[in-house]
């Protein structure tokens, strides 16, 4: 018998699965709240102005394509450190940064956590109760054992601080946490600066390895704004693994523009760190691709594009917190009793809007409505055309 004869089929993933089913429903007035993207006020895929141009120049130039070094484009990674750190970063300067161009975020996440293996195979990895459902299987696949940390607490709609401080004061040195640096997906609910400031000195303390994922910088508060517990971390003097994700920001999901980067101890280490980096990057995919990454370099390190861009971010954030206001409102328009002020507070993306399984169950089947059944919403796929008849589902659900 052969090989492949018993091997059983995987469960599907539960998201994809979701836009399968809304993309066979054939009700006109559907709505897919699933998903993972922003969308625009129309409902589409932005292809951003800045990235319009710098692509258009690219073209012009006829860039040729030969290989990339292993750790990808130098100008993108210093922009990188820059987006992470700010301009002027002691730690930059004294040479103890290192950044390598990866495929998305989660080519990131894989490149350290196999990095991360080879140092120590023993360490457990601990996410946040719930976390970004790749998370989990990530890590698992990288061959760790995957344990959680309180999160999300549903009785307020807000965060489990005690349970989370908690969790960390008990892991054993060594244990790789890794912590949302902002717009926690799925529920939208960040740290206060106080709280990142106290999380900071656990992880010190306990001597635990961060692993800060940052797939939103400029979602939140701003993009300087957002990497704030990012420069909390490289302040304190301790190792930090960071992946940053350039998918949303640039809306380039399909180009997998991100970043892995790591804070060392001096200069000597981080060349050290960066040559075995480079060796499992090597044997993963040997060099990351060209194009989004020079577009991303391009438009960060040109005054003028860079300038665009950051309109165009802000605009996407603008418009995602005027959709939580909306929604907030026209839900009391609605003589919906539930308090849903929390959505204001919620960072990002994603909004954990506090409804059952069941009554997402119903939202889909009554409404054409579509949501993750943990309740989780993507606030950024509302828009004017489709905000009302979402409150006015969630309204008849709720009575
Ligand atoms: N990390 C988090 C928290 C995310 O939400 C995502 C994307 O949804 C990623 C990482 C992965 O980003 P990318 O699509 O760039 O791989």
């Amino acid at each position: 018998t052969s090989l492949f004869a018993a091997v059983e089929l995987a469960p599907r993933d539960p998201i994809l699965g979701l836009t399968e089913q809304y993309n066979a429903d054939t009700r006109s007035k559907k709505v897919n709240l699933g998903v993972g993207i922003y969308y625009d006020n129309e409902g589409k895929i932005p292809l951003l102005k800045a990235v319009r141009k710098a692509e258009l120049a690219r073209v012009e130039a006829a860039a040729t394509r030969g290989y990339l070094p292993i750790e990808g484009i130098p100008g993108y990674n210093q922009a990188v450190q820059k987006l992470l750190l700010g301009d002027d970063s002691a730690l930059i300067r004294e040479g103890r940064v290192l950044t390598a161009q990866t495929l998305g975020g989660t080519g990131a996440l894989k490149i350290g956590a196999d990095f991360l293996k080879r140092l120590a195979p023993q360490a457990k990895v601990a996410i946040s109760d719930p976390s970004w459902e790749n998370h989990r299987a990530l890590f698992e696949y990288a061959g760790y054992e995957v344990i959680s940390y309180p999160y999300y607490d549903a009785a307020t709609n807000g965060l489990n601080f005690d349970g989370m401080i908690g969790a960390l004061e008990s892991y054993p040195a060594g244990t790789v946490v890794v912590l949302h640096a902002c717009c926690h997906n799925p529920t939208g609910v960040d740290l206060s600066p106080g709280q990142w400031q106290r999380v900071v000195e656990v992880v010190k303390a306990r001597d635990l390895v961060p692993f800060l994922d940052i797939a939103y910088q400029g979602f939140g508060d701003g993009i300087e704004a957002d990497a704030a517990a990012v420069r909390l971390f490289a302040a304190s003097g301790l190792m930090v693994l960071i992946s940053s994700s350039f998918s949303k920001s640039f809306s380039l999901y399909g180009e997998r523009v991100g970043a892995l980067t790591m804070i060392a101890a001096d200069k000597d280490e981080s060349l050290r760190v960066m040559s075995q980096l480079k060796r499992v990057i090597r044997t993963n995919y040997s060099n990351p691709p060209t194009h989004g990454g020079s577009v991303v370099a391009q438009i960060l390190n040109t005054p003028a594009l860079r300038a665009e861009w950051e309109e165009e971010l802000a605009g996407m954030r603008e418009r995602i917190r005027a959709m939580r206001a909306a929604l907030v409102a026209k839900l009391k328009e609605r003589g919906v009793r539930r308090n849903f002020d929390f959505v204001l507070k919620q960072r990002g993306m994603f909004s954990y809007s506090g409804l059952t399984a069941q009554q997402v169950d119903r939202l889909r089947e009554e409404h054409g409505i579509y949501a993750v059944s943990t309740g989780r919403i993507c606030v950024a796929a509302l828009n004017d055309g489709n905000i009302d008849a979402v409150a006015d589902g969630i309204a008849a659900v709720l009575s």
